[in-house]
């Protein structure tokens, strides 16, 4: 396996805000990394993790955008696969022809699930959608 490749990106969050190469506090957040050869996961900043899997800062910056790419379909994916997104737009079918009034209550319990829905993709995937 190529230097290059031997690590991948697996998120960003602020979990952990220590660098397991360095052990520098404080940061905003961690890359949790995965080393390919040994499957084993540790935390770094951007510096360490790029100069760890030998990839320039531009490199580096790549796969993140690629990374948070990937995380953006999965979460709008498995939104618009939920349950509470299912019923939400079968009660909104349901109630077209109500007055708004009567529709807002109609719809008011499955869209309110479908917002916990929509925070808890959001924190699984850290993406904004
Ligand atoms: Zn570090």
């Amino acid at each position: 396996m190529n230097a290059t490749n031997k690590y991948k990106i697996k998120a960003f969050n602020d979990e952990i805000c220590i660098c397991d190469v360095c052990g520098k506090s404080e940061l905003k957040g961690t890359y949790v990394m995965l080393d390919l050869e040994t499957n084993e996961e540790f935390r770094a900043g951007s510096t360490c993790g790029s100069k760890i899997a030998k990839w320039t800062n531009k490199e580096f910056t790549n796969k993140v955008k690629q990374l948070n790419e990937e995380n953006l379909l999965l979460a709008i994916n498995e939104f618009k696969n939920s349950i509470e997104y299912i019923n939400n737009n079968k009660d909104l079918e349901e109630s077209y022809f109500f007055e708004y009034e009567e529709r807002k209550a109609y719809i008011k319990n499955s869209t309110e699930l479908l917002r916990l829905k929509k925070i808890e993709i959001k924190n699984k995937y850290n993406v904004l959608f």
